[in-house]
């Protein structure tokens, strides 16, 4: 590179080692390009899911040690645990648990050294709609075991180019997730969704194929085994420091990472594959068990699913040949999303429940009001996610206005979940109402205290309260200020009307709250008539004095 005069800079000086080089290229990174660490950086094509917010628990902690792979769950176990958050998909869960028994036992074994040779790995092909549990399940069962876990989507691998790259990535992100420890992610999960998507058969849409297929043999290298660089070709910062290394001679190259025991779970809705079935079932291959199976619904077809139809779908033949356990997730019908809402340790209504708690208001979740949420989620037709864009929908303003109210509870019921609006509508006004109530309460505890500090018995008329209140509320100050101003001369002016006419109890009606100096002084004056029509002797100019 030149400068403007033509002339080459000087070279800055050379790095003595690949930290420092590595160090100066992070350091170059950054200021160009705000944002950059080495650790985070993402390359194209790679999908790492958020967190699931109603997860058991968020980043699996696994504590696994790999010199003591302690794995003693039986399937039974396993189930049980998902039946806690995962509703229904009871075949799914057993299927599953006994694979990732078998799975974990192998790698028990195979760190004991008594490996079983010829083993077939156990990975797993996940059919069913979005929204049903297939990474609900997944993630639960890392959870149990304590294995890091990861999820990707594999439409993205065909998109970027860097195929070969990216489906490595998933690898290095289990490293990530960890905490960096490569022993540990070697035993971890790898979850690729819509994997129905890499199928190159002619039912796929055009321009994916070829990079489908090379996403298969990807993949397929990954799942049978292979060393994947600690590094990904794309940190450039790392790759370069590694060729530091190597160009001065320096040791090994970086860390690589097993694959063989990280197992694969893949899924998809496989659209179209339950037709291929039927074909096959109706053309009477072996598998046509029962008349009418051929015309039930998709689940029940998938459940026939064999090789061949995977091929036929449009996978090859030695990627199919690597998922050897295969799952079936129904569909959630409204019922199903019901005892979701209502059973699952996960619900989404749980969230709501603290959320709301956060701000000190208590939500109650009425059977018709879950009834209300799942039958509109169904009609979302997005499975169990449904129920989050309803509740979203329906919760959206309670979230916004209530928290600044003094309103510390609500019902959630059919009423409410159909029309959100009026029924926050309906609770802010039930709300004012209540305020109203505090607020008449505090008149007439003014009264008695004043009752009480001054010796004479005073009572507002409810026309009278009804005045104080509305003022007060207008005026957005609190009834025992309003009144202590209103009646600031009360004390002395009803005391003295006491001494002149002998009269103890004042009903303080609208005229005073309108006019309370006017009517007092009129009080007083007619005070003073009384007075000396009963024979008046010692009132003159005689102030109350009572306290
Ligand atoms: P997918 O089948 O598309 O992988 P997910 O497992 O991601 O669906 O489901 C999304 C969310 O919906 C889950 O995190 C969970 O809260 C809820 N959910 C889905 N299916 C079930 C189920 N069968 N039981 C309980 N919760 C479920």
């Amino acid at each position: 590179m030149q400068n403007e005069n033509g002339d080459k800079p000087p070279p800055p000086p050379p790095p003595s080692s690949p930290e420092e080089f590595q160090k100066k290229l992070e350091e170059m990174m950054k200021q160009h390009f705000p944002g950059f660490t080495t650790v985070n950086v993402q390359p194209p094509g790679f999908t790492q899911t958020p967190p699931d917010p109603t997860s058991p628990t968020e980043e699996p902690d696994s504590g696994l040690d790999p010199t003591d792979f302690d794995f003693d769950h039986k399937p039974r176990d396993v189930k049980a645990h998902l039946d806690r958050y995962v509703i229904k998909q009871d075949e799914a869960k057993k299927v599953l648990s006994v694979a990732l028994c078998d799975h974990y036992n192998h790698v028990r074994l195979a760190l004991e050294g008594t490996e079983q040779p010829n083993y077939t790995k156990q990975n797993v092909i996940l059919l069913g709609p979005t929204g049903v549990g297939k990474t609900y399940l997944i993630r639960s069962v890392a959870e149990l075991i304590g294995v890091p876990f990861v999820k990707a989507d594999a439409t993205k691998f065909s998109e970027t180019g860097y195929v070969g790259s990216d489906v490595e990535d998933m690898v290095r992100e289990l490293v990530r997730r960890a905490d960096g420890d490569v022993e540990r992610a070697e035993y971890g999960i790898i979850y690729i969704d819509e994997i129905d998507k890499l199928a190159s058969a002619t039912n796929q849409t055009g321009g994916r194929d070829v990079s489908g297929r090379g996403v298969q043999t990807n993949l397929l290298k990954l799942m049978e085994e292979t060393e994947v660089p600690a590094r990904s070709p794309n940190d450039i910062a790392g790759q370069m420091a590694e060729m530091m290394q190597n160009a001065q001679g320096g040791g090994p190259r970086g860390n690589t990472i097993n694959t063989k025991h990280i197992l694969f779970v893949v899924s998809g809705a496989f659209d179209g594959l339950d037709k291929l079935i039927r074909k096959r079932l109706r053309e009477g291959s072996i598998g046509f068990k029962a008349a009418g199976q051929d015309t039930g619904p998709n689940e029940q077809v998938f459940e026939e699913a064999q090789t061949r139809d995977f091929i036929d779908f449009g996978f090859e033949p030695e990627f199919i040949g690597r998922l050897p356990v295969r799952v079936v997730c129904n569909s959630l019908n409204t019922e199903d999303l019901f005892h979701i809402l209502k059973h699952s340790e996960g619900s989404i209504i749980r969230q709501y429940e603290e959320d709301f708690s956060c701000y000190g208001v208590k939500v109650h979740f009425e059977e018709s009001g879950l009834r209300g949420i799942a039958e509109r989620a169904a009609d979302e037709k997005t499975g169990a996610r449904g129920l989050m864009t309803v509740c979203e929908r329906t919760f959206r303003d309670f979230k916004f206005e209530l928290p600044s109210t003094v309103v510390q509870r609500f019902v959630v019921d059919d009423a409410l979940v159909g029309d959100p609006k009026m029924a926050l509508a309906g609770l802010l006004k039930e709300h004012e109402k209540e305020e109203r109530v505090v607020l008449y309460q505090a008149v007439h505890e003014f009264a008695e205290r004043f009752s009480e500090a001054h010796g004479v018995l005073v009572k507002f008329t409810e026309e009278a309260a009804d005045k104080l209140v509305a003022e007060a509320l207008d005026q957005k100050l609190n009834v025992p200020e309003l009144c202590e101003v209103k009646f600031k001369d009360y004390q002395f002016g009803l005391n003295l009307i006491a001494k002149n006419s002998g009269k103890t109890e004042f009903e303080i009606g609208v005229e005073n709250v309108e006019r309370p100096d006017k009517v007092l002084s009129e009080w007083v004056v007619k005070s003073y008539r009384e007075g000396e029509a009963a024979g008046g002797d010692s009132n003159e100019g005689g102030a109350a004095t009572d306290s």
